[in-house]
């Protein structure tokens, strides 16, 4: 117990107060008594009442002014233990590297409920209600009963390979193991054997999408809650309310749940016994937070994993060029900073689809479906397979048009079109949200005979149930076809229920977005299609041509999942691909579900460009009320820059400012600098010495039509 001094301690205290504000840093308190570092508080900035978590002051912090008026910490958040030394280096860290202020990464790792309880509710909810004595000893009862464990299957020569690696070597890992190689078997062996070997071990399990969770969390539930108990597995997303959030988060950070699994938020999750972290579909951007404070979750599990010592497993089909190359061995011209491990066989001697590509140049203009595509999707509703139609743009058309006038459905608020979706008759832009009412004629001319231009899901799901009128499931029922994207699952639950659908086999088609490319466990699709994939071709994004590639893989990984249907079918898994520019090398690799030779060929690229992961960026973004505005205060922030002689300027190449891809959204126009060089650890210093000189930048009067800037380290999108 600590003594109560007669003097006031002073405390420093992390709170959400954004870096760009002028109380940006930690800030100071006094009470009774010194606090252990991690322990929550709430106290008062100005009128507001915020959660906070003391910290020890870092070593640059300013000396306190002998004359400052410090408020006194308003409460101790009692009954929680203090958030560990590694969660507090965990976020330190984060901070850093990613330029924002340490407050604002620990109230991101915390749940929302908790930053707005007083003391008092919390206490409450951490005294357990007294159960009453029947019900008491029922419940003991009924929990150790132990419920039977899950008969183990026999893992593949692979698998077992793989397991042996992990668990011999320290890692990190890079499992790359094609679709359906039975890597998520590899995730739960690791786990499993972590969690028995040290009673209170916890594993940390990510996926890219929130509707990833459902189905892995059953399959976690199934092998582990016999094992270790109903509280043992808890999930982390964003799609919880506060309630469950709070509930899994103290679960974790009191120990009783053994395995978190999540999204990236899940990545700053409280877990004092961390063994083991597992990254799956590493590629996968939604693993880099696009807003706020950005982080790339998959980067900081790998930091996260060494400094306390956990494995990490990143795993993927089509494995981020970043990740590739870390695991490319030295002699190979890579850096062998990962150990890479190769799981090439489906499970079940399934195969990978064939590949099929349509010329499309040789096809009528206009064609939707190519006629033998159509054949082959007919083909499968009658022998009652499933077929899945990828198509990246949700509506029914991204443009109204008028040929008398050339008038375009823009959005009056940004540089983007209004996309026509026609089942609520709406126009909507998908940057700004801003709605309209299709108009009857054309608002410029009168023209009354308006059309859409293009193809969203939503045309498609109306055309192919057009072509399929006629065609009969073998029982006899007319061909379904179902659509899945942002706009058919935005009630809560409807997603699941769709999934369900296809899972039970009432749908014949499945036509969506990349929503549903990715992870799912299809078992009798042995279909699918991009109809229309060449935009990202001709994007100015060098990553565009990566990700095409990982979608359209992974896309073709939900064929032919299950061989023993396959071979019960006789039927053969397909992925079919339209194109305009059929050669392409993005399909050459496809067709022979070549990653590596894809992955060699980009890295050359890369490598003679200098771009990463042979270079590191970060952008700095302006918003302002013109374009001109924005780039004037970019521009001023590079001369600041050479001016003041920030450190390691030299190894800098700082580009000139340019409007971003979609320059004006909802009214404010949008410009960004790109700032690149090869040594990482110079670029961070760089970047934290150049934050008070952009902050001056902001504070002159020439700048003050900037409505914000924001700092983007590793952006994954230019
Ligand atoms: P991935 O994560 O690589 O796409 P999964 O782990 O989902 O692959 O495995 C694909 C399917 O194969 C799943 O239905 C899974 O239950 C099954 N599976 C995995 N490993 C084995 C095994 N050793 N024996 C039999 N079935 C397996
Ligand atoms: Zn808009
Ligand atoms: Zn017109």
């Amino acid at each position: 117990m600590l003594e109560a001094s007669p003097i006031p301690v002073v405390i420093q205290v992390a709170v959400y107060t954004p870096i760009h504000s002028s109380v940006g840093g930690l800030l100071s308190y006094t009470h009774c008594t010194a606090l252990p570092a991690g322990t929550l508080v709430r106290v008062s900035l100005g009128p507001r009442r915020l959660l906070g978590v003391v910290w020890n002051p870092s070593a640059d912090a300013p000396p306190l002014p002998a004359h400052a008026k410090l408020r006194a910490i308003d409460a101790v958040m009692q009954g929680l233990p203090a958030l560990d030394a590694h969660w507090q280096h965990l976020v330190s860290f984060a901070a850093r590297y990613y330029q924002r202020s340490v407050g604002e990464i620990a109230m991101a790792g915390l749940p929302p409920l908790l930053r707005d309880m007083t003391a008092e509710q919390l206490a409450k909810r951490l005294t357990p209600p007294k159960p009453k004595k029947l019900s008491n000893k029922v419940t003991a009862f009924a929990a150790s009963v132990p419920q039977p464990a899950q008969e183990l299957v026999a893992l593949s020569p692979e698998q077992q390979t793989v397991c042996s690696q992990i668990e011999q070597y320290p890692g990190p890992f890079l499992l790359y193991g094609s679709t359906g190689s039975g890597k998520t078997e590899v995730y739960m062996r690791v786990v499993q054997q972590a969690l028995q070997a040290d009673p209170q071990a916890q594993a940390l399990v990510m996926v890219p999408e929130i509707n990833l969770t459902p189905q892995l969390q059953e399959r976690f539930e199934a092998r582990f809650v016999p094992l270790f108990g109903a509280q043992a597995v808890v999930s982390m997303h964003s799609g919880m309310t506060d309630v469950q959030r709070l509930k899994s988060w103290l679960a974790a950070h009191t120990g009783q749940a053994r395995i978190v699994l999540g999204t990236r938020m899940s990545v700053f999750a409280s877990l004092p016994r961390l063994k083991v972290i597992v990254v799956d579909e590493e590629h996968d951007a939604s693993y880099k937070q696009q807003e706020g404070a950005r982080y790339s979750a998959r980067d900081l599990a790998l930091w996260r994993g060494h400094a306390v010592g956990a494995k990490v497993i990143l795993g993927s089909a089509t494995p981020s060029l970043e990740s590739w190359h870390a695991s490319e061995p030295a002699i190979h011209g890579g850096q062998g900073r990962y150990l890479r491990l190769h799981m090439p066989s489906r499970i079940g001697a399934g195969e990978l689809p064939r590949v099929r590509m349509v010329d499309m140049t040789q096809q009528p203009k206009k064609t939707v479906f190519s006629p033998p595509l159509l054949a082959a999707i007919t083909e499968r509703v009658q022998r009652g397979e499933q077929s899945l139609i990828l198509l990246n743009r949700r509506g029914f058309a991204p443009v109204l048009f008028c040929a008398d006038c050339s008038w375009k459905s823009d959005c009056p608020h940004c540089s983007a079109h209004q996309v026509f979706h026609k089942g609520d008759r709406t126009l909507r832009c998908h940057h700004c949200g801003f709605t309209q009412r299709v108009p009857h004629a054309c608002p410029n001319c009168g023209n009354p005979d308006i059309l859409p231009l293009g193809k969203g899901t939503e045309q498609l799901e109306e055309e192919l149930e057009r072509l399929l009128r006629n065609v009969q499931r073998p029982d006899g029922n007319p061909a379904r076809v179902a659509r899945i994207d942002a706009d058919t699952t935005k009630l809560k639950g409807a997603l699941q229920a769709q999934l369900a659908l296809v899972h039970s086999g009432e749908v014949d088609v499945l036509i969506g977005t990349q929503m549903i490319a990715k992870g799912h466990d299809f078992r009798r699709m042995t279909l699918v299609a991009a109809v229309q994939p060449d935009g990202a071709l001709f994007s100015s994004d060098f990553r565009a041509p990566e990700r095409l590639f990982c979608l359209l893989m992974q896309a073709a990984g939900r064929a032919g999942r299950d061989a023993a249907y396959v071979r019960a079918q006789d039927s053969r898994p397909e992925m079919w691909v339209q194109s305009m520019e059929p050669q392409h090398s993005v399909f050459a690799a496809l067709r022979q579900h070549d990653y590596p030779s894809f992955a060699a060929q980009q890295l050359r690229e890369r490598q003679e460009a200098g771009m990463p992961p042979f270079a590191f960026q970060a952008l700095v973004r302006a918003d302002a009320k013109t374009q001109e505005t924005a780039q004037a205060f970019l521009r001023a922030a590079s001369d600041a820059a050479r001016q003041g002689q920030l450190p390691h300027l030299q190894d800098m190449y700082l580009y000139p400012p340019i409007p971003m891809a979609v320059q004006r959204v909802a009214n404010v126009e949008r410009a960004q600098m790109l700032i690149e060089s090869s040594d990482r650890r110079a670029l961070q210093r760089f970047l934290h010495a150049w934050q008070p000189w952009l902050h001056w930048v902001r504070s002159q009067p020439e700048h003050k039509g900037v409505v914000r800037w924001l700092m983007d380290v590793d952006p994954l999108s230019l």
